[in-house]
Formats: structure tokens, C-alpha cells, sequence
């Protein structure tokens, strides 16, 4: 393809779109001074998320791994003043770091941010719900759990969106080099349910790491 390939391409991309402005960079800078990986999404797929969070017009929304909240801001500007995030941190400095980005963001009262595995945390979200969109980036091998939580508590209608389901270009490998062969088959589960669970009407975007987009239609 052309996009990810070529460097100058997307360096134009980037000057022309400018996904990221300076709340965003100085999350990004802030994560790294503080001793965080560099695990953010990416800037343009960042983007994606604040445009789709418009688009689907969401109010409710639930993040599956928070980091320093940069993906977090995205998604609540996708949904404006109305919208509200759960959002979901293994790490209890990791969600410190996030709580202020969401404050030096101005989005402090339109988040909340819950500390401890996601697979135990999100049953207590469950009574705010159904939500309007459910975005995971956590655990690979924890997916296939994210995904039947989304189905349970998503509405008709509800978005689903995971980054990294090119499981860093070794999804569909049975003998993935580099990568945890667990993890990449609980990926390959989550997507053959979400395209073919019936659940959810899916497709895969090219980005550099494979974004998942799918809508609940049942
Ligand atoms: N969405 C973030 C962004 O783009 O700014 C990046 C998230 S980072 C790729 C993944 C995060 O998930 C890490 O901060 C990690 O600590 C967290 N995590 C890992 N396992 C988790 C779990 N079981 N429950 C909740 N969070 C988890």
C-alpha cells in the first residue's frame, strides 16, 4: 500500500491533518519523562479515534487500557461536552499520569479512570451501561474477554474499536517469531468472533498496527 510505507507521505499526511496538537504532545512527553513505553497509539490513528467518537455520535464510552490518557483525550473530544469515559489501568502510576493529562486537558470531570485488571474492574460499569463505544488496547490475551464483555454491554447500533490486531505483523503466524504465540492466538479468536460471531459487523482499517472497527448490529 502506499500510506504506511512511505515516510514522506505520511510526514505529509501529518502536516496537512496535524493530529496532534500541543495538549497531546506534551501527554506524549510528559508519559516519556515519566519512564512510560512509548505505547501510545499512533498520532494519525489517534485522529481515527477522536473522528470516529464524532461520527457515531457516542456519549458513553468505555478504554480498555489507558497508559498517560492520550488516546483518552481523543475520544472524549470526539464526543464533546456531553460524553463520558470509563476508562481502564492495570498500572496505578500509569492512571496517576492519566488523571492529570485528563486535568491539564480540561476533561477531568468527563472521565473516570479505574485502577486494576480490566477483566475484574469493568463489572463495576456495568449498571451506567449499555455503552455507546468500547475501545481496547490492553492485554492481547485478554481481547477475546474484552470482546464478549463489548457484546454483553454495548447497545445496537455501539462501536467496537482494538488497536494492534495485526498483532505487531504476526497474527496470522502459528509459529510467531518475537511474539507471544498465546497472545496471537487469542488475537486470531477475537477477530474470527467479531467477523464472524454474527454479533457485530466488522472490518479491519490498514493502519500500522491493525485497527478493528465494528458496529453491533444484534
Ligand atoms: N490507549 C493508550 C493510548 O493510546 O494512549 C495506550 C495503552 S497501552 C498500549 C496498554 C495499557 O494497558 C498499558 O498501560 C498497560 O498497563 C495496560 N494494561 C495491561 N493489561 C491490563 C489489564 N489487564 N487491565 C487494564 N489495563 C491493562
Amino acid at each position: 500500500g502506499f500510506g504506511q510505507g512511505d515516510p514522506a507521505l505520511a510526514a505529509w499526511t501529518e502536516a496537512v491533518y496535524r493530529p496532534e496538537d500541543d495538549v497531546l504532545r506534551q501527554i506524549r512527553e510528559r508519559s516519556v519523562a515519566a519512564g512510560l513505553p512509548p505505547i501510545q497509539v499512533g498520532k494519525m490513528d489517534a485522529l481515527h479515534l477522536e473522528v470516529i467518537a464524532r461520527v457515531s455520535g457516542a456519549r458513553k464510552a468505555v478504554e480498555i487500557g489507558t497508559l498517560g490518557g492520550y488516546s483518552g483525550v481523543c475520544l472524549l473530544r470526539g464526543m464533546g461536552s456531553g460524553g463520558f469515559l470509563h476508562t481502564f489501568e492495570l498500572d496505578p502510576g500509569r492512571a496517576d499520569l492519566a488523571r492529570r493529562s485528563f486535568e491539564h486537558a480540561g476533561l477531568a470531570d468527563q472521565v473516570r479512570v479505574h485502577v486494576g485488571p480490566a477483566a475484574e474492574r469493568l463489572r463495576g460499569i456495568e449498571p451506567d451501561g449499555p455503552f455507546d463505544l468500547v475501545f481496547v488496547d490492553a492485554d492481547k490475551a485478554g481481547y477475546p474477554g474484552y470482546l464478549a464483555w463489548a457484546e454483553q454491554h454495548l447497545r445496537v447500533g455501539g462501536v467496537l474499536l482494538a488497536d494492534n490486531t495485526f498483532g505487531f505483523g504476526h497474527v496470522h503466524e502459528d509459529e510467531p517469531e518475537g511474539e507471544d504465540p498465546g497472545a496471537m492466538a487469542a488475537l486470531r479468536r477475537f477477530s474470527d468472533r467479531l467477523a464472524r460471531g454474527g454479533r457485530f459487523r466488522a472490518t479491519m482499517l490498514p493502519t500500522a498496527e491493525g485497527m478493528s472497527l465494528a458496529v453491533k448490529i444484534r
